[in-house]
């Protein structure tokens, strides 16, 4: 027998008994007299004393860090308790220790404030995960599992598998290829998503579904990003827009409240060009307020003018760094204006006091504020404002970190015209209807057809989107053709979805949440890499398995 009892579970009330245990030497503290363990496992510490082996310094001797270890003895009260610790109030009286394996000495401290890189931590993270810090999250992604089947079971969808190797499609995200053996030649390609094979669901009647599912996409790496990653994917028959942001704003909600314990109200909902407007972003980060305002009403220029009011303490270091920041970007007219109190501002140029105080309205500043006003070419500088609006919350401290401020975004553009390659793209992905009345735009004024297309947006980040589909072929035609597919094309890589709209294909839609960021949301962290048991590092490597790896 191992153990009658993990290393998180006794307390006062257990003083007295005889109990086994096993785990990993955490610490080992000598103090001459006296010698104490740090026993871990997955559930706890608990702290072993070994005032027996007083006279059996050898065997003492023997340990090390991270050897595994099984002793018996009884638990004792603890002369110097520690409160922060569960089972600090206890020790373990050791009468007998066996070694069950030894142990390198490791590479970095197993600790919360390690000393290890990520490279080293990568490399060895069957230790990292020993560590609080990266167990807790598994942990949080198991419960978070369970909470997401208790939901979907709850509501009726049939979790299904879809197979993950497929063909490739040309558009969208680089695919990862898989040589078919008995062909040369011929490949699959690994899913990027099951969107085709949801759609396939809904017209072979499934009605609802679900499915937590790796997807593979080689995308360049960022730390929100992972060339496999786990989406939550969805799809619903006979349902418009609303139904769906109702369903699945339902299960945001269960998910916040079962998890983290919180009740949020109706989530806000913006248009795609509301939030442009607003913010400078389609997922913007509305833990603050500080919103981008349009300024073109006071003035006769033919440029477009936006500004932004930001509640700053004046000085000219900030100055030149905020004209460092735009200066990077390209932008060459800047004004900036100091509100210093009622009718009194201080600018970089010389400007119409009225026209100050009609700035200064718009743009809700208060006095002392800095006003920052920008000329020029209007998608340029929204983005732009909103890149800084998004620099300016962190170096000003404005975001409240644990908060969630979830909103829909609604209305996409449905085509959007890609410089490079001279055509259009789909914003979300050609499979999402456009609204059927925006059609009429199509040969003169494409940018205007909008998509019946949602994301979801938590802190700005985007946690999920997905679309009402196109169910008729004809229309699925259509759309492809816009995007310029060939006749070919359509017929290789869609022919089947086509043919499939043929056979009573009912109306659906549905979304996807990225799993790995939505986890790392809930966590208040950036890098999803934690919240992954076994993640790729930079360039989509795996240090600890040395993959990819040359074939042979
Ligand atoms: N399949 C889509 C994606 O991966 C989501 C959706 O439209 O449901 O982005």
């Amino acid at each position: 027998m191992y153990r009658t009892n993990n290393c998180g579970v006794l307390r006062l009330k257990d003083v007295g008994k005889n109990v086994i245990m096993s785990g990993w030497i955490k610490k080992i503290r000598n103090l001459g007299s006296i010698i104490f363990i740090d026993l871990r496992d997955l559930y706890g510490i608990t702290q072993l004393n070994l005032i027996n082996y007083f006279n059996n310094k050898k065997k003492i001797n023997n340990l090390g860090r991270e050897f595994v270890i099984k002793v018996e003895g009884q638990v004792i009260e603890r002369f110097s308790k520690n409160f922060k610790n569960p089972t600090g109030e206890i020790e373990i009286l050791v009468k007998k220790l066996k070694i069950l394996n030894n142990s390198l000495v490791p590479p970095f401290k197993i600790e919360n404030n390690t000393d290890g890189n990520e490279d080293i931590r990568m490399k060895y993270r069957y230790l990292d995960i020993r560590r609080d810090i990266i167990k807790n999250n598994i942990i949080l992604r198991n419960n978070i599992y369970i909470e997401i089947r208790n939901f979907f079971l709850k509501e009726n969808f049939l979790e299904i598998e879809t197979p993950i190797l497929i063909n490739p499609t040309t558009d969208g995200a680089r695919n990862f290829y898989v040589p078919y053996r008995k062909k040369k030649g011929f490949f699959y390609s690994l899913s990027q998503s099951p969107q085709l094979f949801k759609q396939l669901l809904m017209i072979g009647g499934i009605d609802k579904y679900f499915q937590i599912v790796k997807c593979f996409r080689d995308e360049d790496f960022r730390s929100d990003r992972q060339p496999e990653f786990t989406q939550i994917d969805c799809e619903m028959s006979f349902v418009d827009e609303n139904d769906i942001l109702n369903i699945f704003e339902k299960f945001i909600h269960f998910l916040l409240k079962k998890i983290k314990g919180i009740n949020l109200n109706k989530f806000p909902i913006l248009t795609y060009e509301e939030a442009i407007n607003k913010y400078g972003s389609d997922k913007p980060d509305i833990r603050f307020d500080m919103k981008l305002f349009e300024l073109n009403d006071f003035s006769n220029k033919q440029e477009y003018i936006m500004g932004i009011s930001l509640p700053v303490c004046f000085n000219y270091k900030i100055i030149e760094e905020i004209l460092f920041f735009f200066k990077k970007k390209k932008i060459k007219q800047l004004i900036w204006i100091k509100y210093l109190k009622k009718e009194k501002f201080k600018s970089s140029i010389e400007i119409n006091i009225n026209l100050m105080k009609n700035w200064a309205k718009s743009l809700n500043s208060k006095c002392g504020d800095l006003l920052i006003i920008l000329l020029g070419e209007k998608n340029i500088i929204v983005k732009n404002l909103g890149l800084f609006r998004i620099k300016m919350s962190k170096r000003l401290n404005l975001i409240k970190n644990k908060i969630f401020s979830p909103l829909w975004i609604i209305n996409f553009p449905y085509f959007k015209w890609n410089k490079k390659k001279s055509c259009y793209n789909s914003l979300h992905h050609p499979f999402t209807s456009p609204e059927i009345i925006d059609l009429k735009f199509l040969k003169e004024n494409p940018e205007k057809i909008k998509s019946k297309s949602y994301d979801l947006v938590i802190n700005g980040k985007e946690i999920g989107g997905g679309s009402i589909r196109i169910n008729n072929s004809k229309i699925q035609k259509i759309i492809f053709n816009h995007l310029g597919f060939s006749k070919k094309k359509i017929e290789k890589e869609f022919g089947f979805l086509i043919k499939s709209f043929k056979y009573g294909a009912p109306p659906h839609g549905g979304i996807a949440f990225g799993l790995d960021r939505l986890i790392s949301v809930f966590a208040y962290k950036e890098n999803i890499r934690d919240f992954i048991a076994f993640p790729k590092g930079q360039d989509g490597k795996d240090l600890m398995i040395e993959s990819p790896s040359k074939r042979e």
